[in-house]
């Protein structure tokens, strides 16, 4: 397995936009950069590149990711070959670690977690944009460009739209996505993904729209893939600006991050769990 200290370096050397300047045309448009989109078909730009945090997202098709994740898909290569092939382009040096027989299984298991997360969230983000009533309340509170930033989704009451993502019954209990008669455990509520700095969707927190609900956010139980005391909400957005400009700033719940860098504020970051603990820094 590639060292995460060479894909930390990757993802620091190969910025977005040269990684996607190869292969599209970058116009400036506001404060982002667009494209016409190299996943679907359009003749107006609407594949937004987000220099700061080193991602994109796709307005049209919801395509969301990094530099690597844009290579993989554009070049139709492998995670790891990804890495390699931007390493190689951008004059990193790639160590690799072997990993044991058990360690290799842990990883695939990862990788499948990882995917069916990315499956949910499309069939998410596909209501997100039928809903006006979820759209009205997402846009009101966090601006229109923030929910593209960050490709959020909803779940509409009494939903069963798990069924509909293609995911193993063996991954849907362990990610816990079900309640007990088989609905969605996020229904009726706006569901924002918790991203790792890699991009990789590890849980979800959930803002219900049912003003009668105590539980105003919800969080996805803790998996192989996500654990409270050691995953930041927000960080996805926050990494690079945060390399770049020395500061981090850690408020206290993923509400007051997203706030924060709704209006600009990048580098923020919040603990999913109570206290801040020693692996989340
Ligand atoms: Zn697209």
């Amino acid at each position: 397995m590639i060292d995460q200290r060479t894909i930390d370096e990757v993802l620091n050397r190969a910025e977005i936009e040269k990684v996607v300047g190869v292969r599209c045309e970058l116009k400036k448009k506001g404060s982002h950069l667009f494209a016409c989109c190299p996943f679907h078909s359009e003749d107006t730009p609407s594949f937004a590149v987000y220099t700061q945090s080193g991602t994109y997202h796709c307005y049209g098709c919801q395509k969301h990711g990094n530099a690597i994740s844009f290579v993989m898909e554009t070049e139709n290569v492998t995670y790891p070959e990804a890495i390699k092939r931007l390493a190689k382009r951008f004059g990193v040096d790639v160590k690799e670690e072997k990993l044991t027989p058990e360690k290799e299984i842990e990883h695939r298991k990862k990788e499948s977690m990882w995917a069916a997360n990315e499956r949910l969230l499309k069939v998410y983000q596909d209501e997100f944009a039928k809903s006006k009533e979820a759209q009205s309340y997402a846009y009101n509170r966090w601006g229109r460009d923030y929910c593209n930033l960050m490709g959020i989704g909803y779940c509409p009451p009494f939903s069963k739209l798990v069924d509909k993502a293609s995911i193993s019954d063996g991954i849907v209990a362990e990610l816990n996505l079900k309640s007990e008669k088989g609905y969605d455990k996020l229904c009726n509520r706006i569901v924002i993904p918790i991203r790792d700095r890699f991009q990789r969707i590890i849980a979800f927190t959930a803002r219900t729209l049912d003003k009668n609900c105590n539980t105003k956010y919800l969080n996805s139980a803790e998996s192989l893939i996500y654990h409270k005391g050691e995953n930041l909400f927000g960080i996805d957005a926050a990494w690079q600006p945060a390399r770049k400009s020395g500061t981090l700033y850690v408020v206290e719940g993923a509400p007051d991050c997203m706030r924060l860098q709704s209006i600009g504020v990048l580098n923020a970051v919040a603990p999913l769990g109570t206290a801040l603990t020693k692996e989340q820094l």
